[in-house]
């Protein structure tokens, strides 16, 4: 059963649109969410609860909310979870509380970019340290694997930012066979195309082509599987690129592209989500054929640049955050200059 404890978030992530369209943040009591629970579970049967939001463990009473959840329920066994949280030690004690009668099996965490430099464009304030600590606390503490969430493709990213990625692994590797004494634990690594969003910072940024996609995480793959010393401890898993140009494609889209989308249905597309029924080539044959008469391609949707003159799709639409501040924070971004979270501030 999910209950849902807060909307909004101030972090700032530069490439979250759900971040950046959501504000401000609303909290529900710690009264309400422990009353919705019950209610929730008396009715249901459920036997596990989510506590979701955009970012659960920033709830300014997560410890409390925890801790009662896990003692009412200590008898009847109900589980308790959170989606991924941010990369601190808080969260693994919040980890320990919420599966304190149950299995230690996985962590995950999502640090986003693979060096400090790449996260300091994407707003995503998490060290290398804090990352280290954290997991040592994790791997500490009976955990036995840790899954990190990353992004391929981000602004300004170059072969190196995500060779890092594999380092950071390592580490992590490396300090978790430390502490827990054990070479029984492991690491995976999982890794998106970025996929640039309206009404964020990033809407202006150029995608990655899927072949420089895949380019990138076939060295990324050869690093992680070359090193003798951790590579079977770290597992990779990722996507090939060309879904994600679709993804761009529709993400940045404007009216001309629902001739695409009806051409790909005539011609026979459906539940292209599903892997088995994806058909890149077929998507690139119809907007081939839809836009010619446009003027315009795929590159023109997906890996071109914008420039601060052009008028956007969607600018018309208001989600409440000035054109002009997204712009700055760009500029911003690719200065590699970060902006402090919002949330306690005007
Ligand atoms: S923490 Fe960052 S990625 Fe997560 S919801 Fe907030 S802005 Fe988005």
């Amino acid at each position: 059963m999910s209950v849902e404890i807060f909307r909004g978030c101030t972090r700032g992530c530069r490439f979250c649109q759900a971040g950046m369209i959501t504000r401000p943040v609303r909290e529900r009591s710690i009264t309400g969410i422990g009353e919705m629970v019950d209610k929730g579970l008396k009715a249901t049967g459920f036997e596990e609860v989510g506590l979701l939001s955009l970012s659960s463990a920033d709830h300014s009473e997560i410890g409390d909310i925890a801790k009662g959840l896990a003692d009412r329920y200590t008898e009847d066994k109900i589980g308790l979870s959170l989606p991924s949280t941010r990369v601190d030690a808080f969260n693994v004690d919040l980890a320990n509380e919420l599966t304190r009668n149950g299995r230690r099996s996985g962590l995950t965490f999502a640090p986003e970019g693979g060096s400090e430099r790449m996260r300091k464009v994407i707003n995503k304030m998490v060290s290398e340290e804090d990352l280290i600590r954290t997991v040592a606390t994790a791997y500490g503490n009976g955990w036995r694997q840790v899954k990190l969430y990353f992004m391929c493709g981000l602004p300004t990213e170059t072969d190196d930012d995500v060779l890092q990625i594999a380092d950071m692994a390592m580490n992590v590797i490396q300090k978790g066979r430390e502490v827990s004494r054990s070479n029984d634990i492991r690491c995976t690594v999982s890794i998106g195309g970025f996929v640039p969003k309206p009404h964020t910072p990033f809407q202006w940024a150029p995608q990655l082509s899927a072949e420089e996609t895949d380019a990138r995480l076939e060295k990324l793959r050869d690093k992680i599987r070359g090193d003798k010393k951790y590579g079977r401890s770290i597992g990779f898993r990722y996507h090939d690129g060309k879904p994600g140009i679709v993804e761009g494609l529709l993400s940045r889209g404007d009216r001309r592209i629902g001739a695409v989308i009806r051409a790909v249905y005539e011609d026979g597309g459906r539940f292209d989500g599903w892997r088995e029924h994806f058909s890149y080539d077929r998507w690139m044959s119809c907007a081939d054929k839809a836009l010619a008469e446009f003027g315009v391609d795929v590159d023109w949707y997906t890996t071109r640049e914008r420039g601060y003159e052009e008028v956007l799709p969607w600018d018309h639409l208001d989600s409440g955050l000035d054109k002009d501040w997204l712009w700055e924070d760009w500029q911003d971004a690719l200065d590699e200059t970060e902006v402090e979270d919002c949330r306690w501030t005007p």
